[in-house]
């Protein structure tokens, strides 16, 4: 919480890994703190601090190292045959990194609720909760809350539903990360300014008994659209929209892999959320790669690899925007978990990574 209140441009750009499972005691989130902590100070000394006016916060769900590293490595294997090289993502390149452990306050292998609550409230709270403290009931106010309070319009994009844990986590307080139906009628009244990618899960409740969610949306305000052109379309002055993506498989948007020249892809969403939300007051966008965690959980490799690439490509419209608005724009990229245990090589392969073998 400290760390956001005082937001500063750290140096200019701020990338942070996550990593989980790591053996280590509670304290390690005070040690996380003080690393930061140095890394501002440090900074401070030969930079003058001051509050950033656009934010963006990348969150790749289920992104931890190795999946960073295997899209590095296979885009490296791919650009240069016959060599043992990787060619970097734009995000690792970032001048500030720094490492977060990822336990939640029960577990050490913890999901998208507790960690997005916690990137979002700085608070540790129970595997499947969003929104609240440990006790279940405290409810915590998010960074996108305050921002909003203060005059920033906000902005929350996702791949995946965006009434999904992690989205959810920005404008929701509920026990059970499976009450969707609550969610969204929680987004309904967060009086946030973008939504975008993919659409609502359960939109008229778990037994299709409540009223339309959609229709809840437009009675708030909200523009809901599934027209590509339109969506490219929206600016500053389109009010309150909720952008879905028109091509979805299930809900969420497809994996990058199986996706068409002109399909409509997350930075098209982040480059058309900064157009929404450009405004004189400053805004913050939290933007979530969601289906690195759903290819974690498939153990599938080349999906996972092309929706960090794709994701890095997401975050490089963010880029752009810095290189214009450089003094007073900050980028955090972060994961929340790592997800399918995935590893780059291992004894029964004799250690090959093999992977010139993905793109078959
Ligand atoms: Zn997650």
């Amino acid at each position: 919480m400290h760390r956001f209140k005082k937001i500063g441009i750290i140096a200019s750009l701020v990338a942070t890994m996550t990593f989980s499972m790591v053996a280590c005691s509670s304290n390690n989130l005070e040690e996380g703190n003080e690393t930061i902590d140095t890394a501002e100070a440090s900074n401070e000394a030969s930079q003058e601090t001051s509050t950033a006016k656009y934010i963006f916060m990348f969150i790749g769900d289920g992104m931890s190292y190795p999946q960073v590293n295997g899209a590095q490595i296979y885009n490296g294997t791919v650009d240069n045959e016959d060599s043992v090289e990787l060619t970097r993502l734009g995000f690792t390149e970032f001048p500030v990194t720094g490492s977060a452990s990822t336990q939640d306050s029960t577990s050490f292998a913890p999901d998208s609720a507790s960690t997005a609550t916690s990137i979002a409230s700085g608070v540790k709270t129970h595997s499947g909760v969003i929104g609240l403290e440990a006790d279940k009931t405290t409810e915590v106010i998010t960074i996108a809350e305050q921002l909003k309070e203060k005059g920033y319009k906000v902005g929350i994009v996702s791949t995946v539903t965006l009434n999904h844990a992690t989205p959810a986590a920005f404008y929701a307080n509920v026990e059970s990360r499976n009450s969707y139906y609550d969610i969204a009628l929680q987004m309904a009244d967060s009086d946030f300014d973008y939504f975008a990618g993919g659409e609502l899960g359960q939109p008229t409740g778990k037994d299709k008994d409540q009223r339309d969610i959609y229709e809840i949306l437009e009675e708030k305000g909200y523009t809901v659209t599934r027209d590509k052109d339109e969506i490219l379309s929206l600016d500053n002055e389109s009010g309150k929209v909720y952008a879905i993506n028109p091509e979805l498989v299930g809900g969420a948007m497809e994996y990058s892999i199986d996706m068409d020249e002109d399909s409509l892809k997350l930075s098209d969403l982040v480059s058309t959320g900064i157009n929404v939300l450009d405004n004189e007051e400053g805004f913050f966008m939290m933007v979530e790669s969601g289906k690195v965690d759903w290819a974690g959980h498939a153990n599938d490799a080349m999906s996972n690899i092309q929706d960090v690439v794709a994701f890095d490509e997401a975050i490089s419209e963010a880029v752009k925007f810095y290189n214009e608005h450089p003094d007073e724009t900050l980028i955090i990229v972060t994961g929340d978990h790592e997800t399918g245990g995935m590893t780059l090589g291992q004894a029964t392969t004799g250690y090959d990574t093999a992977f010139d073998l993905l793109s078959n």
